[in-house]
């Protein structure tokens, strides 16, 4: 592996065996797209464990000594426990977060997308026999990591650790991920009428758009039920997908919009 950044030796292993991970999850593909619809499964339960080993590889760069729990400790501490990935992802957040969400959004959704996705399989909600939806998943995981690490400054680093036998497949995936993106964001301009466009609760993108009496996604067709504000303050009573909706009264099924919520705790702080 021949790489411009200079490695500690945690962050070294860490991106080993993510980039091992990896390169199993495209084998498994590549042996789904060849007939075996099992091997998806496992394509996308390698590519999960890829991700948290490649969040624990960014804060190891960042200093060996922060992958452990006890980094703070008084006295030093014999076989440490290593952060959660849950930590791993916060940290991440903290360390590029404010300076990349003044400026879009992308970043702490590519956040908060790894870590529903992981979460979803490594919990098994998601089962997947069909190409086009491990494509979808593959896809959108590595596209968001690259543009994570592209911020970290080491953006050639996944290429490099692709297995030359994986490389046309990993390409096909990332293209095929982009050209699809470029479809549905389209889409959404031609179908959305002035209204919030919303990030998808299952890929991630900014596609989840008002259709009709619900919310769909252009990129995954995910579909949502729709909610009116209640209180209105912001939005002008805006229709909402549910799962932005905060409930606001039970007994009513009455729902509010962030933005109202947070004005309605605003004046109640300030009363
Ligand atoms: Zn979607
Ligand atoms: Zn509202």
């Amino acid at each position: 592996m021949t790489m411009k950044v200079q490695l500690n030796g945690i962050a070294y292993y860490l991106l080993k065996d993510a980039l091992d991970s990896l390169n199993e999850g495209l084998f498994k593909y590549r042996e789904g797209i060849n007939g075996n619809k099992k091997a998806f499964k496992f394509s996308i339960l390698h590519v999960a464990r890829f991700i948290e080993l490649i969040c624990k590889y960014i804060i190891a760069n960042v200093h060996p000594i922060l992958i452990y729990k006890n980094a703070f400790s008084e006295t030093y501490v014999k076989d440490q426990k290593t952060i959660t990935f849950n930590e791993a992802i916060n940290f991440i957040q903290n360390i590029h977060g404010e300076e990349l969400d003044s400026a879009s959004k992308t970043f702490s959704e590519d956040i908060k997308y790894l870590k529903n996705i992981r979460n979803k399989i490594s919990h098994h909600f998601i089962h997947t026999d069909e190409a086009e939806d491990a494509s979808n998943i593959l896809g959108g995981i590595i596209e968001t990591i690259y543009y994570i690490l592209y911020h970290s400054e080491e953006k050639d680093i996944i290429i490099n650790g692709i297995n030359p036998e994986n490389k046309e497949v990993f390409d096909n995936l990332v293209n095929t991920y982009k050209a699809k993106i470029a479809v549905a964001l389209e889409q959404v301009d031609i179908l959305n009428e002035g209204e919030l466009i919303y990030y998808c609760p299952v890929c991630g993108n900014k596609t989840f758009i008002l259709n009709n009496t619900k919310f769909k996604c252009t990129f995954c067709d995910e579909e949502e039920k729709a909610y009116k504000c209640t209180l209105g303050w912001c939005c002008g009573e805006a229709l909402i997908p549910e799962s932005e909706a905060i409930a606001w009264n039970s007994e009513y099924d009455d729902y509010v919009c962030e933005y109202c919520y947070d004005a309605f705790n605003h004046k109640a702080n300030s009363d």
